[in-house]
């Protein structure tokens, strides 16, 4: 069959990838300011990008990996965890728990990180948003939500009225996965204590989480972002409001109607608990 064979389909499909590119502009030029091509790497950074599946090592890698002289070294003595240091539940406050475990190596991410991200805001924030792990922004300024994301989340936070200043904002995991592949149940079995003492320290009216991977850790469930959104779900006694992740607003407007009816959820979670509290 000759490639001239369906010359219409040829000129529909030219058609339909303009019509895409143009959408796509439109959308990353309308929330982020960026170029549609900076907005894409920047946005391919965050962890709601889908990511590569992870790979994991075959046997006989480990094996060899296991008795490398490299990984047979002891790990600098400052980034040696005390055991008392396995209980996050002991420390009494944001600045000690920081402290304490930006030199964590309770897993492996402990190794490939550049900086250790504990998490942004103030201690007595009322809000609290959780978002999934940090992206390659993030791992290289040490603050959560910093990149094209970061600041669509500012925008969002605006919108009903939220400083980012006023708020809390921590991701599940605080050590960036390599290449933002998914983080593994063995990484968020050791990470999510700093989590938990974090949110008894601040004490939060009401939780937002960010993204299907952030809802679904947090109410331990594996159901999809679209079917826990646009209601108010339960975490340990507080009332948790789930969303899309900023990231994955600037990858398809559709979901911004959804985002802007949780977050006006959010709100009035907020000020009805924040009424009856005073
Ligand atoms: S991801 Fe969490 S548990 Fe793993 S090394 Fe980093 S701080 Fe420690």
């Amino acid at each position: 069959m000759s490639d001239h064979a369906h010359p219409t389909s040829e000129l529909q499909e030219i058609s339909r990838r303009l019509q895409v590119a143009m959408e796509i502009q439109w959308i990353l030029r309308d929330e982020s300011g960026l170029s549609p091509v900076a907005a894409l790497k920047r946005a391919a950074e965050s962890r709601v990008v889908p990511a590569a599946a992870p790979r994991r090592p075959s046997p006989a890698a480990r094996v060899e990996a296991a008795s490398s002289p490299s990984s047979a070294a002891p790990p600098p003595a400052a980034t040696v965890i005390q055991p008392w240091q396995n209980d996050p539940a002991r420390f009494a406050s944001l600045d000690e728990l920081h402290e304490t475990y930006q030199a964590c190596l309770r897993c492996e991410l402990g190794k490939t990180r550049k900086n250790f991200v504990f998490g942004v805001g103030s201690p007595k924030a009322r809000v609290m948003f959780i978002g999934e792990a940090p992206g390659r922004d993030e791992d290289l300024q040490g603050e959560p939500f910093v990149g094209a994301a970061g600041q669509l989340l500012t925008k969002i936070l605006g919108a009903v009225d939220f400083k980012r200043e006023d708020v809390y904002i921590a991701n599940i995991l605080k050590c960036r996965p390599p290449g933002n592949r998914d983080p593994q149940p063995e990484e968020i079995a050791a990470c999510e204590p700093i989590l938990r003492r974090q949110i008894e320290l601040i004490q939060p009216l009401v939780l937002c989480t960010l993204g299907a991977f952030a809802a679904r850790t947090m109410l331990g469930v594996n159901s999809g972002i679209s079917r826990l959104r646009g209601r108010v779900h339960d975490y340990r006694g507080i009332p948790l409001v789930p969303t899309y992740h900023p990231a994955a607003l600037l990858r398809n407007a559709s979901w911004k109607r959804p985002t802007w009816e949780d977050v006006q959820l959010l709100r009035r979670e907020y000020d009805r608990l924040a009424k009856t509290e005073s």
